[in-house]
């Protein structure tokens, strides 16, 4: 099996594995306990809680626990988000229905250019135009770090500033980009940030809410039992990755990986003299997302063709893959339906081997000469 859908979820680092198990045997201990397995417990929980700070560069009380990126997204927007909040048209589905949940559907949306980015300039103009230079103090604003479907990278730390003359609360969703690449919260000068451990080598089940001003981070506590094996896996994931981008490795590899994919993907179609589309903009893309469009070709019928050949890749996002309604990022970015219909995304990881990029681009290329083919035929 080939497994190229790490922007959906990544396997666990047997690292990871190891460091969460002896939290499932005898270090079973709830937090809350007073007593010294309980205080065990405790511990651990902090200790994770300082190597998820250090990943963002940021202090252990400004990180809050919760069970995933969604429930994140939906407790700051819950908490902090008054009035229509103002927000990407690319948003994750998550924060689109966080946004909408709390401004009875009418949100504010900022539009992408053609390659799924927010720019300043697009971002200013719509603020301007709504609000006139009026502060907007409450009023919540959310753009992405990276997009979790064409790899676009925002610059966010210019949009929260423009927010920021506004005076208006900034939320980014990091979930497609943290332990990916290098993050320092505090620069970027965001008032949230979002994401999950299970896209980084980590656990599902477990995602934190970063906070600029430690007050605000109290409005997350958990209710309950905390999950303490997930956390003492994401703080596990949190400090592998930090080592690894503290090499400067991540970044390289990626693009070899993407590269060498991507090349094989085109000598094997060239045969068949079949072009596609590669949304892929040099400077400001993630090479670990590969949206890539085939012409013609239906994304769900290949995805699936794709699976029974025993490469896994999607077709937008996951969470989104039961919905027949066309990718709204692709949209948002001037698709048409059929164009959205006809895309595949392919995302790396670190455990992604030469071999499976190379041996993964011609299982894909067969399968979509094969889909040609048959639509040709019939
Ligand atoms: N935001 C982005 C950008 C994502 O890719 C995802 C997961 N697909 C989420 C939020 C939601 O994450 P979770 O699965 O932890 O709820």
């Amino acid at each position: 099996m080939i497994y190229l859908d790490n922007a959906s979820t990544t396997p666990m680092d047997p690292r990871v594995v190891d460091a969460m198990l002896p939290y499932m045997r005898e270090r079973f201990g709830n937090p809350n306990s007073p007593h010294a397995v309980g205080k065990g417990a405790a511990e651990a929980v902090e200790k994770a809680r300082e190597r998820v700070a250090a990943l963002i560069g940021a202090e252990p009380k400004q990180i809050r626990f919760v069970h995933s990126a969604t429930d994140a997204a939906h407790m700051v927007f819950g908490r902090y988000s008054w009035g229509n909040p103002v927000v990407s048209a690319v948003e994750h589905s998550s924060v689109l229905d966080a946004a909408r949940e709390e401004s009875d559907d009418s949100c504010y949306t900022v539009q992408p250019d053609k390659n799924g980015i927010i720019t300043p300039e697009t971002f200013r103009a719509r603020v301007d135009e709504l609000f006139n230079g009026r502060c907007q103090i409450d009023r919540m604003a959310s753009v992405m770090l990276v997009n979790n479907e064409t790899g676009a990278i925002n610059n966010v730390k210019e949009l929260a500033k423009i927010a920021g003359a506004y005076r208006m609360w900034f939320h980014t969703d990091a979930t497609a980009a943290a332990g990916a690449m290098r993050i320092d919260a505090g620069d970027l000068g965001v008032d949230f940030m979002t994401f999950a451990a299970h896209k980084m080598h980590g656990p599902k089940g477990v995602a934190a809410i970063y906070s600029r001003d430690p007050d605000c981070a109290l409005a997350f506590e958990p209710y309950g039992t905390l999950d303490v094996p997930a956390i003492v896996g994401f703080g596990e994931a949190c400090s592998i990755q930090k080592e690894l981008l503290s090499q400067e490795k991540e970044d390289a590899d990626y693009q070899t990986r993407a590269s060498l994919f991507l090349l094989h993907l085109c000598l094997a179609l060239e045969e068949e003299n079949y072009s596609i589309g590669v949304t892929r903009l040099k400077a400001m893309h993630f090479d670990r997302i590969q949206s890539i469009r085939f012409a013609g070709v239906d994304a769900e019928m290949l995805v699936q063709l794709c699976s029974d050949r025993g490469l896994m890749i999607s077709a937008g996002a996951a969470c989104q893959s039961h919905n027949e309604k066309p990718s709204h990022v692709l949209k948002a970015m001037g698709y048409s339906d059929e164009e959205a219909r006809s895309t595949v995304r392919v995302s790396f990881s670190r455990m992604t081997t030469r071999d499976e990029c190379v041996e993964g681009a011609k299982i894909l290329a067969g399968c979509v000469n094969d889909l040609e083919r048959m639509r040709n035929r019939g």
